[in-house]
């Protein structure tokens, strides 16, 4: 079913309450990070997550009931605050934000499925900064088909797990000190025989090889072979690990939105202030009205997009009431507002001229940044996969109900 849309008086009440407390926090921590003084993405993610710890911002990423920082919600993450988090800092920089967001993906399957001892032997640190996340679900040979992955965890007869296998595209691979690692423990179950894992860097038969990407992401391949994970690290039961990927990847993928939003309005104000100051044909190239249209048209898809993106992280934080996880709304969001942010750098770059793609300018670095946002957390098409599901869902639904008052 359709969902109510979120209110301009629900935003508006939203953003009075928490945005500035949570964009000051940023602004101030803004004011000391220089991630460019740095020429290993490793170190600077280690950094990056001490300095975020120390502004208190890593604890928006844990509940409350585990010494986290509640917004408006006591038991969960509030994902409106981990959105609003995610846009200040893609604003400021692509690496700070992929600490930040490695900080919850990496902790919210203990948040919510750990077993107290788990909880209190990982959570604290996460927020501390001493612990440093990783989501480890991809394989070279199932991405955006994540059920079909083929590492595999046999128990022993000691009720240990071997886990063999491998994963790619891991961010913070080699920088973790731990790994969440979902593997089969039933591969004839498929989807359902999949179990997550607590991984250890010191755990035997671990080979990490990092590689690099287009902007500065730590991101390596891990291969594990026999590798022994006693029983205490299993996450939940065994079988309950794709539920527990796909409750984690439903609440930080809209968070990716909101990167993508802050990369976009830093675009968008960097192209601004170029184009009333650069003078061509006697005046500022904000007045050649093809300059004018690029502008007008980022700061309406902008608009869009943010709307889009905060309708979706109010509904999720409403899931329980509403009775709906809004994954529809989540899609939406995740797709319009990655696609619309790679537009409207590309519109920035252009309006740049030569300066917009000189290497170590703001256009320049905000181009490479944003390209990864359409592919993790599910691609472009799979969001569409799932936005037209929906609604194929929502059309029998409505029909089922016709018929029943027929
Ligand atoms: C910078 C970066 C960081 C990442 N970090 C992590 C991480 O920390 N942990 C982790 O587990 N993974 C991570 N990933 C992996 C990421 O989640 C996958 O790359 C993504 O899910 C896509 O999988 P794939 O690369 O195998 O592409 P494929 O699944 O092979 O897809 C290739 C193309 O085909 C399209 N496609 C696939 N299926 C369909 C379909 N049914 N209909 C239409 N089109 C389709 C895709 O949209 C894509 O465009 C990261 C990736 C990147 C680039």
């Amino acid at each position: 079913m359709s969902q109510p849309f979120l209110s301009t008086t629900d935003l508006a009440m939203f953003f009075a309450d928490h945005h500035d407390g949570i964009t000051n926090d940023l602004l101030s921590f803004a004011e000391q990070w220089s991630p460019r003084d740095y020429s290993d993405d490793w170190l600077a993610t280690r950094d990056a997550v001490s300095q975020l710890s120390a502004q208190q911002i890593t604890n928006l990423c844990i509940p409350e009931r585990y010494m986290g920082r509640a917004v408006n919600n006591p038991v969960d993450i509030d994902a409106r605050a981990i959105t609003l988090a995610r846009e200040c800092l893609g604003y400021l920089d692509g690496l700070l934000d992929c600490a930040f967001a490695m900080q919850g993906l990496g902790s919210y399957p203990i948040s919510m499925a750990g077993t107290e001892d788990q909880k209190s032997r990982y959570l604290p640190g996460f927020i501390s900064g001493e612990r440093i996340g990783a989501f480890a679900l991809t394989e070279p040979k199932a991405g955006s088909d994540v059920g079909s992955l083929k590492m595999k965890a046999k128990k022993d007869k000691n009720g240990d797990y071997l886990l063999s296998g491998q994963k790619t595209f891991i961010s913070n691979a080699g920088v973790a000190s731990q790994y969440i690692v979902f593997a089969s423990t039933n591969p004839k179950k498929k989807s359902r025989g999949i179990t997550a894992f607590i991984v250890e860097p010191g755990d035997n038969g671990i080979k990490i090889d990092p590689f690099e990407v287009m902007a500065p992401h730590p991101i390596g391949t891990i291969t594990l072979r026999k590798t022994r994970i006693p029983a205490t690290r299993r996450l939940g039961e065994e079988g309950d690990g794709f539920k527990i990927a796909m409750q984690t990847l439903n609440t930080f993928r809209l968070s990716v939105a909101g990167a993508a939003l802050g990369m976009a309005r830093r675009a968008l104000d960097e192209a601004t202030k170029h184009a009333m100051e650069r003078q061509q044909f006697g005046g500022p190239l904000f007045e050649q009205q093809q300059i004018a249209a690029m502008l007008a048209d980022s700061a309406t898809e902008l608009d869009a997009a943010r709307l889009l993106v905060y309708r979706a992280a109010y509904l999720r934080d409403m899931r329980d009431v509403l009775g709906n996880n809004a994954a529809k709304e989540v899609a939406m969001a995740k797709l319009y507002a990655t696609e619309a942010a790679s537009k409207i750098i590309d519109h920035c770059v252009q309006i740049h001229g030569g300066i917009g793609v000189k290497k170590g300018s703001v256009p320049e670095r905000l181009y490479r940044e944003v390209r990864a946002l359409r592919i993790y957390e599910g691609a472009s098409e799979i969001q569409k996969v799932v936005i037209a599901r929906q609604m194929q869902k929502d059309y029998e639904f409505v029909k089922s109900l016709a018929e029943l008052e027929d």
